[in-house]
């Protein structure tokens, strides 16, 4: 019987070593609240916007937004080529391949003047092409 007993008490010995590192307790190190974090994070679902993550997120759709917000007040003079919706665009082309500027807008939850906007600054410097369709409609491809 207590080989047995002993067998099973080495089940717990030999599994958790791992377990317990990846579930090891932490704090939130928000001040006041002290709350127990899941999977070793620095802060509770409450404090989550301030992880390193979260917070880089946050700031690219705060990017994102002011610079289709500056092509709506500026047309084709307030776009950003090196900017993020810029290259969300440009990455969208590329994996599409040719797509109607409606299309391109619906998918990407862009306003289309925007992202006719952009069309017309990527066509000028070249890094798209304009094409049509056989109803005339008129397609973007990669340059
Ligand atoms: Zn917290």
């Amino acid at each position: 019987m207590k080989n047995v007993n002993s067998q099973f008490s080495m089940t717990p010995h030999t599994v958790p070593r791992f377990d317990i590192k990846r579930h090891q307790t932490k704090y939130c190190t928000i001040e006041g609240c002290g709350k127990f974090t899941r999977a070793g994070k620095t802060f509770c679902s409450n404090h989550i916007e301030h992880q390193p993550y979260v917070q880089r997120v946050l700031g690219r759709i705060a990017e994102r937004e002011d610079e289709m917000a500056l092509v709506i007040r500026k047309g084709t003079r307030g776009v950003d080529v090196q900017g993020v919706v810029a290259k969300e665009i440009l990455d969208y082309i590329r994996v599409h391949g040719e797509r109607t500027t409606s299309k391109m807008a619906k998918e990407m939850s862009i306003e289309k003047d925007i992202v006719m906007a952009y069309i017309t600054v990527f066509k000028r410097r070249r890094l798209v092409r304009l094409g049509k369709t056989s109803r005339g409609i008129i397609v973007v491809k990669v340059a």
